[in-house]
């Protein structure tokens, strides 16, 4: 049974696309079998993993709404154990489609279950909001991974994150739980950085990641050629920073690990 990480924060651009992406790519590097799910119609993901979103037939909106096969909207990649399920603009509609349905939150939840024998990892890059999309990704999740921006106003936003949390923990999925805070963009050269991290540390304690990832012009990149860090720049301090997380992840559930 796969592993479910939900990547959500509602402040845009702290990082979640980049992590989501390069997360996956380097989980499936290490040989996990991992899903990368675009719950954004934004199509970030998809566009960074390569994947042109004007010429798609089938998206995760024809998935949710549809009742199309998940193996049906797999897509492989040019790392042999992670495949994707790509989004576009279409899935905007999810929301107001589902208005008046009863169990809107669980859509995705009830479409992932049939695809979660496949693999190890499935992990699912939300929109910047705590939508209905959002929703339904902490829903179907084992565990959240927040993304923070090292820069002024991190944790601003981050109480109503935790109380939403809270909320679906207490009543739509129960076995939610916060799997790590991860520091993006840290600058070790600027104070700002630093004093991001000591606060995360002092409120959130050891459910920051001992990985941080720093700013790295690489990382910025790979989107624009369509790739993952590792296939842009393999020896860029960007890259290692994800394969770090992903041994740190690896190792949060591993069989060894007494918990
Ligand atoms: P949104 O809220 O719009 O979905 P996001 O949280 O997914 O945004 P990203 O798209 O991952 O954020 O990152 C925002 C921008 O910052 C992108 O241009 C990305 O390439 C860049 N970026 C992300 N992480 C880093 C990093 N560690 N170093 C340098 N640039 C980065
Ligand atoms: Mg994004």
């Amino acid at each position: 049974m796969a592993r479910i990480f939900c990547i959500a924060n509602q402040k845009g651009g702290v990082g979640k696309t980049t992590t989501a992406v390069n997360l996956a790519a380097s989980l499936a590097a290490a040989e996990k079998r991992t899903l990368l799910v675009d719950c954004d119609p934004q199509a970030n993901a998809t566009t960074g993993m390569g994947i042109d979103k004007q010429d798609l037939d089938a998206t995760l909106y024809h998935g949710l709404i549809g009742g199309a096969d998940g193996t049906q909207l797999l897509h492989s990649t040019d790392i042999e154990a992670l495949q994707i399920i790509p989004s576009n603009v279409e899935l905007i509609g999810f929301e107001v489609e589902m208005m008046d349905t009863s169990g809107r939150e669980s859509v995705l939840r009830t479409f992932l279950s049939g695809l979660q024998d496949r693999f190890d990892y499935i992990l699912l890059d939300c929109p910047p909001s705590l939508n209905l999309l959002t929703v339904n990704a902490m829903t179907a999740a084992d565990a959240m991974l927040i993304p923070l921006q090292c820069e002024f106003y991190a944790l601003e936003g981050l109480s109503q994150l935790l109380q939403t949390i809270k909320r679906i923990q207490q009543g739509l999925n129960t076995r939610l739980e916060i799997g790590g805070i991860l520091l993006t963009m840290f600058d070790k050269r600027t104070n700002l950085s630093h004093q991001v991290a000591e606060d995360a540390q002092r409120y959130f304690k050891d459910l920051v990641f001992a990985t941080t990832i720093p700013r790295n012009i690489r990382l910025g990149e790979a989107p624009s050629f369509g790739k993952p860090i590792l296939l842009y720049d393999a020896a860029s301090i960007g890259a290692q920073s994800y394969i770090h997380l992903a041994n740190e992840i690896i190792n949060q559930h591993s069989p060894l690990s007494v918990s």
